[in-house]
């Protein structure tokens, strides 16, 4: 590591390395006007120079002095910290939470607290009152049944973690057969019982796919990264998607020009809600060995237009009370993303993915290659 000049824009890992991984509070202010945090952002040259700040990610990780690495959760390497993050979007606690990357990819929280739940208040999700209320809601879905029409082969549809069902009625609209698995309970009767789809209402999702059949389609609509147990809930799900079915996944892009900037205060971090952020290329490994194999995918649909906007907007705002310096940090980060407009809407650069996989061939045996 070089500490000195450089030392207040390392990569929190290189901190890390010293004693445990430091949280360093956020600085907008210092990060829109600090020149050499500019410099860095914005010049090719320092853009590498910056890079080489970070440890490289395949070094076996004896050489990399004695802070903690976990095992990864995908993989059978071991993976290094790479940032700590608070509950910015909700607040609900002022704990710091560690993220780990492995040299795979995939960057994941550890430990996941063991009272998870009480980041998913029941204020979580606003539920409509009304089929209405629900239709005028998933109007700004209609993008996602278009990625669905253009490559399913039947009519069989699960959504895994719906919500009280945007899309799940969009779905039924369009003529699906929808089943549903949800966590939470409010959803799930709302979906039953006004929606008028089967919604199971089960937080293990193995558990409840067990006792599912095959589906042409699946969906995970920004699921994934919440869910625990990911390997081998990602082979649970391939293993119901009938041949020349489909697989589509929205998640969250940490190749992403915004994650790049912004590391932990990147709105989709939101700690300790997304246990992992997974590269859309370390989402391909793990499928493929699964049989499924990537068809289609875009950083580029409507709702990432719009979270490349509030993702802005809602990190310069992060560090300050409700008041005036709140309100004025927020509109400096809208005037951020709407300079950056353009260049976060070029393909790969947007805050999430899609990604259309089709499974060409059965699952075998349980022995297989690990996803
Ligand atoms: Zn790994």
């Amino acid at each position: 590591m070089h500490p000195g000049k450089n030392s207040q824009i390392m990569h929190p890992i290189a901190g890390a390395q010293q004693q445990a991984v430091a949280f360093r509070p956020f600085p907008p202010i210092q990060w829109i006007f600090d020149w050499e945090l500019f410099r860095v952002t914005i010049t090719p040259f320092a853009r590498k120079r910056r890079l080489r700040t970070i440890p490289a990610m395949e070094e076996p990780s004896d050489k990399k002095g004695s802070y903690m690495t976990v095992p990864c959760i995908r993989c059978p390497r071991t993976a290094e910290p790479y940032f700590t993050a608070k509950d910015y979007n909700r607040k609900l606690s002022n704990e710091s939470f560690t993220y780990y990357r492995c040299g795979c990819g995939i960057i994941f929280l550890n430990p996941v607290p063991a009272d998870l739940g009480r980041y998913y208040p029941d204020e979580y999700y606003e539920i409509p009152r009304t089929l209405g209320e629900l239709a005028k809601k998933a109007r700004t879905e209609r993008f996602k049944i278009k990625i669905v029409n253009r490559f399913a082969k039947g009519k069989r549809l699960l959504e895994i973690g719906p919500m009280y069902g945007n899309f799940v009625y969009l779905a039924k609209e369009a003529g699906f057969a929808v089943t549903a698995i949800e966590y939470d309970a409010k959803c799930c009767s709302f979906l039953n019982n006004t929606v008028g789809i089967r919604a199971i209402n089960n937080p293990d999702t193995i558990g409840a796919l067990k006792e599912l059949g095959e589906f042409d389609v699946i969906v995970l609509w920004h699921v994934i990264e919440h869910l625990p147990n990911l390997a081998e809930t990602v082979r649970a799900l391939a293993e119901k998607i009938a041949v020349g079915g489909i697989l589509v996944i929205a998640a969250p892009n940490p190749d992403s020009f915004q994650f790049k900037k912004l590391l932990q205060y990147w709105m989709h971090v939101d700690a300790p809600r997304h246990l992992q952020l997974i590269p859309k290329l370390t989402l391909d490994a793990m499928v493929n060995p699964l049989g499924l194999e990537f068809v289609w995918g875009t950083t580029n649909d409507p709702n990432t237009k719009q979270s490349n906007k509030s993702g802005w907007k809602e990190s310069c705002g992060y560090p300050y009370p409700d008041g005036l310096k709140k309100k004025l940090m927020r509109k400096l980060g809208r005037y951020i993303g709407l300079a950056l407009w353009f260049y976060e809407n070029i393909e790969g650069n947007g805050s999430a993915y899609n990604a259309v996989y089709v499974k060409r061939e059965p699952l075998q045996s349980k022995n297989g290659p690990r996803a």
